[in-house]
C-alpha cells in the first residue's frame, strides 16, 4: 500500500516478463519497514529518454535497469560513477541530491554470489560471454586478481573485452577443457528459458566453482551439467539476490536513519524467499 509519502522506486526494462525485481524489493522494504513502493517499468528503447525525463519529474529516487537500457543509460544520466564506466554499463540509477548517478552492482553482486561457495581471490577463471554482464564479471573478477579468460561465439567481442578491462586472454567457447579453470560462469544467455548449455558437460573440471547468470530456470542446463560433474554449483538467483541487496544500500544509505548492518544482513534471505 503506498500514500503521498510512499518513496518511489523501480526498474526499467523491455520487456518486463515475469521480472522478481518488485518482489524482492517491496519484501525488502517490509523488512526493513521503509515505506517505499517498488515498479516494474515496461519501456522500449525508443521511449526511454522520454521515461527518463518522466521519472525525475515523479522524483523516483532509485531505478534498476535491466536489458536492453544498461548501456543507453550512460548518456541519460548526471553522473556516472568510475566503475560503471570501466565497465560500460549501468544497472543502476539513484538520486543523489538532485543528482542522477549511474553505477554498476552487477559485479558485486556476482563476487558475494560465487563467495557463497568460497573466497573469490586469484585463481583462473572463465567467462563464458562478452556482453554486459560478461564485462561486469570480467571487472570484478579481475579486481580480485583472478587470471581472466574470456570465451564467446564471436570472439572479436571477447578480444575488444579483454583489451578493454586488462583480462588475460580471449577464446572461443570450445576451447574451455584446455584452461581448467577453478570458476566459470556462464553470462550468454544460453540456457534462458530452454535446457541448453553453452559447453559440453565434459569440459567442465569436477573441481571448479560454477555459476550462471541465468536465473530462468533456476536450474539451468549448465548448472545441471556442473553438478553431475561434481562442481559446487552457484544459480543466478543468488546474482540477482546480491546486486539488488546492493542496489538497496545505495538509496538506503541517504535515509536520515539508514538500515544498520545487522538489518542488512537480513535483506538477502528476504530477497531470495520473495525470488520463490
Ligand atoms: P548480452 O549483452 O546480449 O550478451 C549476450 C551474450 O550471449 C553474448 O556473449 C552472445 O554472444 C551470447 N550468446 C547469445 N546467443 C548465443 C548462442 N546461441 N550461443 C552462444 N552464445 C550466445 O546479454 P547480457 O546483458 O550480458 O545478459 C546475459 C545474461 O545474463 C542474460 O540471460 C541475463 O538475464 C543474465 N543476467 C543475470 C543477472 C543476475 O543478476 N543473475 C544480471 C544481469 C544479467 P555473441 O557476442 O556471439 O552474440
Amino acid at each position: 500500500m503506498s500514500n503521498g509519502s510512499t518513496i518511489q522506486c523501480g526498474i526499467v526494462l523491455h520487456p518486463a516478463g515475469h521480472t522478481r525485481s518488485p518482489a524482492m524489493h517491496r519484501a525488502a522494504y517490509r523488512a526493513l519497514g521503509i515505506d517505499a513502493d517498488y515498479k516494474a517499468y515496461d519501456v522500449p528503447p525508443t521511449e526511454l529518454k522520454a521515461a527518463v525525463r518522466r521519472f525525475r519529474n515523479e522524483g523516483l529516487r532509485q531505478l534498476s535497469v535491466s536489458l536492453p537500457h544498461k548501456e543507453v543509460m550512460l548518456s541519460l544520466v548526471d553522473e556516472v560513477d568510475p566503475v560503471a564506466r570501466k565497465i560500460g554499463a549501468i544497472n543502476t540509477v539513484t538520486l543523489v541530491a538532485d543528482r542522477w548517478v549511474g553505477t554498476n552492482t552487477d559485479w558485486l553482486g556476482a563476487l558475494q554470489a560465487l563467495e557463497r561457495r568460497g573466497a573469490v581471490d586469484g585463481g583462473r577463471a572463465v567467462v563464458l560471454g562478452a556482453g554486459g554482464t560478461a564485462r561486469a564479471l570480467v571487472y570484478g573478477l579481475c579486481r580480485r586478481g583472478c587470471e581472466v579468460f574470456v570465451l564467446n561465439r564471436t570472439r572479436s567481442r571477447a578480444e575488444s573485452l579483454v583489451e578493454d578491462l586488462g583480462a588475460a586472454a580471449a577464446g572461443d567457447l570450445n576451447e574451455l577443457a584446455a584452461l581448467a579453470p577453478d570458476i566459470i560462469v556462464n553470462t550468454t544467455t544460453v540456457g534462458l528459458n530452454e535446457m541448453e548449455s553453452p559447453v559440453t558437460a565434459a569440459a567442465i573440471p569436477k573441481s571448479a566453482v560454477v555459476m550462471d547468470a541465468v536465473y530462468a530456470p533456476e536450474r539451468t542446463q549448465f548448472l545441471l551439467d556442473a553438478e553431475t560433474r561434481g562442481a559446487q554449483v552457484v544459480g543466478g538467483k543468488w546474482m540477482l539476490v546480491y546486486q539488488a541487496a546492493e542496489q538497496l544500500r545505495l538509496w538506503t544509505a541517504q535515509l536520515e536513519n539508514p538500515p544498520s548492518e545487522e538489518e542488512f544482513g537480513k535483506v538477502t534471505g528476504v530477497m531470495a524467499e520473495a525470488f520463490g
